[in-house]
Formats: structure tokens, C-alpha cells, sequence
């Protein structure tokens, strides 16, 4: 199968043995304010994506997000699983191909105000969303690959000090703080592999 766009393999590969490798990392923090199965939930959506990756990447880079999308959706599973799904679907719907670096601004903004709407969810409340909605705006604002990575790593790392009002860490109330937000990590180390791909971050 041909493929349409070489830097989509590795994208899909960045990204998913970036997630794999942080696993067991990704379930340590879950355990601590979750049910301990975020590393597990995204490494089976990954290898998901793996599994399809010849089919993937001979697809334009708006049907490979789409397929990848549902993907996700589909072995996710979790709260996580149908966030991370309506993500990369939404922009797969929404990027133009090949994308440009407008397009891919107007993209993530879409995509993540579909993430919102899905999880009645908005940044602030210890979640992805305290990740991506930074990273969106610094994207929009044309910083590079390698500060938008700065971006997100302080993002996440701000998550340790929130109170968790969304999801099921806000079952803990208080207790919620002082503990990195998973899935601000699972987006945070996805964000990472793919600047490093396609920029100048280390
Ligand atoms: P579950 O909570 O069902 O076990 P996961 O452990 O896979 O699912 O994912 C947990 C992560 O999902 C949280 O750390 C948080 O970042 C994210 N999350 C949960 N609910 C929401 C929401 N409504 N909006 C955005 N992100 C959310
Ligand atoms: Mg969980």
C-alpha cells in the first residue's frame, strides 16, 4: 500500500510508543486519583492504532485522524477513550491535507472545543483539557514546536496543585490535590512526541 504522507507513520509511531513507554507512569498517577487504569486504557488504543498503522497511513491525513479517532473510541475505553477519540476525529474533520500551520491552529481549536462539549468539560477543572487548551492557544499564537512542548510539560505539571472537579478524581475532593492529572500527562506526552517529530524540541 502506498502511502500518502511519510510524516504520518511518524506521527503514529511517536505517539503511540511514546504512550506505551509511559504506561506504567500513566497508571501510577490514575491509581493515585483514579482507578488505576489510564496507562492500561491507552496503550490498548495505541497498539489499536499500531495494528492499523499500513491502513492508516495510506489514507490522507484527515481520514487517517478520522480511522485513528474511532480507534480510540473503540479500545480506549474509560472516561479518556471517547475524549481522546472526539480529539483526533474532530480533527481529522476539521484539518485541510496536507495541513497547513493555519489549518492546523483552527483544527486543534475545533477539536478541542469538541472535547468540552463532550466531556461538559472546560480547563480549569484537572483534566486533558488543562494540557490542550494552553497548547491550542499556543499553537494559534505561531509559537514553535519546541515551546509548544515547554508549554504543555508546565501545563501538566500545574495540574499537580488543582482541585479535580471533573471526572473521577473529583470523587476525592481535596485529595485530588497534589497529584499530576493523568490524562494532562497521556495529552502532554502525546504533545511532546509529536513536536519532536515534526520540530526543533529535544
Ligand atoms: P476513567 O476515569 O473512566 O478511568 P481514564 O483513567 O482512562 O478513564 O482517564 C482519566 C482521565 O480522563 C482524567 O485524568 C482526565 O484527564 C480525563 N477526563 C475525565 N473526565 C473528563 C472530562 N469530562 N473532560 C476532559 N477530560 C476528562
Ligand atoms: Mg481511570
Amino acid at each position: 500500500m502506498s502511502e500518502t504522507d511519510p510524516r504520518l507513520r511518524k506521527m503514529f509511531e511517536a505517539v503511540a510508543q511514546a504512550i506505551i513507554a509511559h504506561a506504567d507512569e500513566l497508571t501510577e498517577l490514575d491509581s493515585a486519583i483514579g482507578d488505576g487504569d489510564h496507562g492500561h486504557n491507552m496503550t490498548r488504543g495505541m497498539q489499536a492504532v499500531l495494528g492499523e498503522l499500513d491502513a492508516l497511513v495510506a489514507k490522507p491525513w484527515n481520514e487517517a485522524l478520522k480511522a485513528a479517532g474511532m480507534q480510540l473510541v473503540m479500545k480506549v475505553g474509560g472516561a479518556s477513550g471517547p475524549l481522546y477519540g472526539t480529539l483526533f476525529m474532530t480533527l481529522g474533520k476539521s484539518l485541510d491535507t496536507p495541513p497547513t500551520r493555519d489549518g492546523l491552529a483552527a483544527a486543534l481549536h475545533a477539536a478541542i472545543e469538541a472535547v468540552m462539549a463532550r466531556g461538559k468539560a472546560s480547563a480549569g477543572q484537572k483534566t486533558m483539557l488543562d494540557v490542550l487548551v494552553p497548547v491550542s492557544e499556543a499553537v494559534s499564537a505561531g509559537r514553535s514546536p519546541a515551546e509548544v512542548a515547554e508549554v504543555a510539560r508546565k501545563a501538566c505539571a500545574a495540574t499537580k496543585d488543582m482541585l479535580a472537579t471533573k471526572g473521577r478524581a473529583s470523587f476525592l475532593g481535596e485529595r485530588s490535590v497534589g497529584h499530576i492529572d493523568p490524562g494532562a500527562r497521556s495529552s502532554q506526552i502525546m504533545i511532546e512526541a509529536i513536536a519532536e517529530q515534526f520540530g526543533d524540541a529535544k
